[in-house]
């Protein structure tokens, strides 16, 4: 009986622990075959796509370097809450901040500012409509910037969750 019990406790243990590793490992991906990724080094990073198709993982090299999308409501991060920063996942330049993420009922993440004048840049869409929102350090496609967004800066940024990292913090 004894025996039992602590059979069900182990296993509900390792269920838990399963599920928060899980969880975990959901927020960031491996970045240790990734010589160019970086949360403070400012750097401009000019890689072959090439080269970063072995480096990236399949999605976010879809997303960043082949101006993918993914699906609503099926990336990271669009029901995120937490207080921190969004990264680059391509080279880890630090681009948003959870103080300027809204509620934009799309299924992607979206901000009304980057963290810095320097975290990204605009380039007019290939259709000459849209303006696509790029890493300023790696030049990876992360999105587009819409003029529908809230107050005070009126503006909509919507990236694609697969091409952020996002790390905990005030
Ligand atoms: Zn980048």
């Amino acid at each position: 009986m004894i025996k039992k019990t602590f059979t069900a406790f182990a296993f509900a243990t390792t269920l838990f622990a399963f599920t928060a590793c899980s969880q975990t490992s959901a927020v960031t991906y491996d970045h240790s075959k990734n010589p160019y990724y970086s949360h403070t080094d400012n750097g401009p990073v000019k890689v072959p796509d090439a080269e970063w198709k072995k480096i990236l993982p399949a999605e976010v090299y879809r997303i960043a370097r082949e101006q993918g999308t993914e699906r609503a409501y099926t990336g990271k991060y669009w029901d995120n809450h937490e207080k921190g920063t969004y990264y680059c996942a391509v080279c880890g330049h630090p681009l948003y901040s959870s103080a300027t993420k809204f509620e934009s009922h799309t299924g992607w993440p979206s901000f009304y500012k980057p963290l810095t004048t320097t975290s990204v840049v605009l380039q007019k869409d290939a259709d000459g409509e849209r303006d696509e929102v790029e890493c300023a350090r790696c030049h990876s496609h992360l999105g587009h910037v819409f003029d529908d967004g809230p107050a005070p800066t009126g503006k909509r940024y919507c990236m694609d969750g697969n091409v952020l990292d996002f790390e905990k913090g005030k």
